[in-house]
């Protein structure tokens, strides 16, 4: 049986893979397979915080088993395969009562238990659109069992999670406690020591991607390839001491979220890898935001906003004519894409007017007749066109190729381009 859980959370705080470790700890059944970390579309105007949704694989056990965790002391394990179904009653008056536990006030919690997957259709449209809760539920109707709870906005995400056939796949190991201490030393040496974790932490801003941005249950998360480096990842950090720690299973920097698009076809709240000429030069707007236009015949303004730091500092180097491919999530107001990461296919040569030209009979610089219109003396009237005065090639600080916006700056869904097996470009 599959169980999906989400929005269990909001705003203030509280987590959803938290609960999951308490159905976990609290459930007569077994761990089929790995718990599952979810994340939706993360443009949604009303998502909590991360937009993440749990769904666990439920019965009783058989075959291998695997130990993935701890939970206040005792080992939490999963199993190769299912012997037997797990009781849908049982398990439905287990989720509800810990829902109704950990539930936050403005939350707008949902469980779905189903024998059967909802189509892998459901996972897309919540990962790139905006799905709406009637159509979820009309998919569900007959198959499976489900709640809301408080307008039950969770069922799109509970639904979506069960749905996630996991093509390209990463694992997180969370671990969850009341007191927070870690050795930022310790992680900069795990980081160093284990190259298929990612997101660990930002040289360059001192910052410990581990740790949750706001209140949180959850303690710290290592994000990696493969579920074996973790466990070597989490021995190698100097912590205070966990009271849960589990592995998920995750679509989190995968890209899932991105479709390619021509710019006409681009809608908000998706997310989209468009290419397309610089058409109008970055400028900074009020708050450090850096703004620039791209065309493909269509028109459209990336930003590369205040919080993503030195990835300004490449955005700022492009020219018109440049050609780029441009990821990111679609805002509506103001229209613009929320840049993840780009990549500089080409770049146009800049040539910078060093001198107007001189007339060839007085012998003096000649004067602009105006922008693009060419040049005439002052003294006889001798014209030139604009070709005619001394340029310098400008150098271009930035190289064809990728670039990412920094680690304190990654949203869960982008693929870092560690996992792209490209070499990230920078200035
Ligand atoms: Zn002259």
């Amino acid at each position: 049986m599959w169980a999906g859980i989400d929005d269990t959370d909001s705003v203030q705080g509280g987590c959803t893979t938290y609960v999951a470790t308490e159905v976990i700890t609290q459930m007569e059944y077994d761990l089929i397979g790995l718990p599952r970390l979810v994340r939706l579309n993360p443009n949604i105007p009303w998502k909590t915080r991360g937009n993440g949704a749990m769904a666990l694989h439920v019965g009783i056990g058989g075959g291998k088993r695997h130990m993935i965790g701890e939970i206040d002391g005792e080992p939490v394990y999963c199993y190769s395969h299912r012997k037997r179904e797990a009781n849908f009653s049982e398990m439905a008056a287990l989720l509800e009562k810990i829902i109704r536990r950990h539930m936050k006030r403005d939350a707008q919690p949902a469980y779905v238990i189903s024998t059967r997957k909802p189509p892998a259709s459901l996972y897309w449209k919540a990962v790139r659109t905006l799905v709406e809760k009637e159509e979820v539920m009309a998919e569900l109707d007959g198959t499976a069992e489900y709640r809301l709870y408080n307008g039950g906005r969770g069922i799109i995400g509970a639904s979506a999670a069960i749905s996630w056939r996991p093509g390209d796949r990463t694992y997180e190991l969370i671990t969850y406690g009341n007191e927070k201490w870690i050795e930022r030393e310790s992680v900069i040496a795990m980081d160093r020591a284990c190259p298929g974790t990612f997101n660990n932490y930002d040289y360059r801003n001192e910052y410990i991607a581990l740790l949750p941005k706001s209140t949180s249950p959850v303690f710290y998360g290592i994000r990696g390839d493969s579920v074996e480096e973790l466990y070597r990842a989490k021995e190698m950090l100097v912590t205070s001491k966990e009271e849960r720690w589990l592995i998920f299973e995750t679509n989190q920097a995968t890209d899932d979220h991105l479709q390619r698009k021509k710019i006409s076809q681009v809608k908000p709240y998706e997310s989209v890898i468009v290419k397309g000429y610089v058409k109008r030069e970055p400028y900074v707007i009020k708050g450090g935001h850096l703004i620039f236009s791209i065309s493909d015949g269509h028109e459209i303004d990336c930003t590369a906003y205040e919080p993503t730091k030195e990835f300004r500092d490449v955005v700022k180097e492009l020219r018109r004519g440049d050609e780029v491919v441009v990821y990111g999530g679609v805002r509506k107001q103001p229209f613009t894409i929320n840049i993840e990461k780009m990549k500089v296919l080409n770049l146009v040569e800049v040539y910078q007017k060093r001198e107007n030209p001189v007339c060839p009979v007085c012998k003096k610089h000649m004067k602009s007749v105006g922008r693009g219109k060419g040049y005439k003396c002052p003294i006889c009237g001798n014209k030139a066109g604009e070709e005619d005065a001394k340029y310098d090639r400008v150098k271009r600080y930035i190289r064809p190729g990728f670039y990412e916006v920094p680690v304190i700056a990654r949203r869960h869904l982008a693929k870092p381009l560690k996992r792209m097996a490209v070499m990230p470009e920078s200035i």
